[in-house]
């Protein structure tokens, strides 16, 4: 039968792509199809690219606008962390829609299904299919069709580093790959080497290790593959990263900055809301406060702390709508300096309102900047080429397209683009 899998090595720059670090990968290439110019979404951050990538379009179609964002609730703007396990289920009650474009697990809940293995937030692991046509396992709750709690192994002991990876990945090539039930796709997105891009300095020898180990776990899973390919099943096998990193180079509070500026209230006042994603921020403008917009956004562009800042009338440019009064997307200033360890790349990063603030000098992402922008990507089986590369600007909503046209499932309205040829 026909099958799919993607493997998702959370935060993996395509420039830490090499024979020392990632030798599975480097192994890979030669029987896969390398996609050298792949890119990451906006913000490029981990719950908005899992949403890309079940659903094949940019935000404003499927509306989860960031990993923080803001929803109207009672003419009031809400800011709200993505990550929590009940954000979807809480937006569809406001809303009345979760995602507003079907998942990947939607399209082929007929035709063998989806199960989704993920080991990074409760709400990038349900953006995969947050109706519950397919089964996620996730250690924050395992819900298969219906979202009816799964019974027997359910994540629950998963934990966020390498260890719980090769955790799952064994899990996953148990019952996802060689399992009986065979589902037409199978989705394992580990949390490494992202975790730890962001708790030590890139290039430094615990962030090293993170991506040795992700690679390391990654064999296993292809090992698992090979047998399945042998056993008969004609498998597509993607391998991606969602985002890469840049270096923290300085912390910015863009509320208090605001608030300085006169430009909002209060730190709490929800007049003007900035919703922080790493190295880009969302700014949200109450409607009772539209008057104040063309004054905030002469502000942002005359901060050394922001880069590209792109109003209402440029923002679909980079797959983002007016929702829920968003009035501007900023992504932080970056420079191409490199950090103690030699890795180029360093951005200012926005301050979360909750949570913690990033570690000065570690890893961060979530804007356009050149490195957090350049994930990797290498497909085979299909029709893609073994050992060769494609140069060709892709993004993560070219995933859903690829992955169905390959298991034959028809589809119309997608941003992304079906990457086969021929
Ligand atoms: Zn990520």
């Amino acid at each position: 039968m026909r099958r799919a899998f993607l493997i998702v090595l959370d935060g993996l720059r395509r420039d830490m792509v090499t024979p020392e670090l990632t030798p599975t990968l480097m192994r890979l290439r030669e029987r896969a199809e390398a996609f050298d110019a792949h890119r990451s979404v906006f913000p490029s951050a981990t719950r908005v690219v899992s949403s890309c990538v079940s659903t094949g379009c940019y935000p404003a179609k499927h509306e989860l606008a960031g990993n923080t964002m803001v929803l109207i609730e009672d003419g009031r703007l809400v800011a709200h962390d993505v990550g929590h396990p009940g954000f979807l289920q809480h937006k569809r009650k406001v809303t009345g829609r979760t995602l507003a474009r079907p998942t990947m697990a939607e399209r082929v809940a007929g035709i063998g299904g989806a199960a989704i293995y993920s080991n990074v937030s409760p709400g990038a692991a349900y953006a995969h299919d947050p109706d519950g046509h397919g089964t996620v396992f996730h250690r924050a709750g395992s819900f298969g069709p219906g979202r009816r709690p799964v019974t027997g192994w359910t994540a629950d002991r998963i934990t966020a580093d390498a260890k719980g990876d090769r955790e799952l990945a064994e899990r996953f090539v148990a019952d996802c790959v060689l399992g009986a039930a065979k589902p037409a796709l199978g989705v394992l997105w580990l949390a490494e080497p992202d975790s730890s891009s962001h708790a030590y300095p890139l290039g430094s020898e615990a962030q090293l290790e993170a991506i040795r180990s992700a690679d390391a776990t990654l064999a296993l899973v292809l090992e698992g593959i090979a047998t399945a390919r042998g056993q008969g099943d004609d498998i597509l096998t993607l391998v991606a990263s969602d985002h890469g990193h840049q270096t923290v180079k300085g912390v910015i509070d863009v509320d208090a900055e605001l608030v300085k500026a006169g430009l909002k209230a209060s730190m709490e006042s929800g007049d003007v809301v900035a919703a922080s994603n790493g190295t880009s921020v969302l700014v949200y403008v109450h409607p009772d406060h539209a008057a104040r917009t063309a004054e905030i956004g002469a502000f942002l562009r005359s901060q050394p702390w922001a880069g590209e800042t792109l109003g209402v009338d440029r923002m679909h440019e980079i797959g983002q709508a007016p929702l829920h009064g968003l009035a501007f997307a900023v992504s932080m200033a970056a420079d191409e300096d490199a950090n103690a360890h030699g890795i180029p790349g360093r951005s200012f990063a926005a301050k979360p309102a909750a949570g913690k603030p990033d570690r000065m000098n570690c890893g961060q992402h979530g804007g356009l900047a050149r490195y957090e922008q350049s994930p990797f990507l290498m497909i085979a089986g299909g029709t893609f080429a073994a050992g060769t590369s494609r140069s060709t600007p892709t993004s993560a909503v070219d995933l859903a397209p690829t992955v169905l046209t390959h298991l034959g499932v028809t589809f119309d309205g997608l941003d992304g683009r079906a990457l086969q040829t021929g």
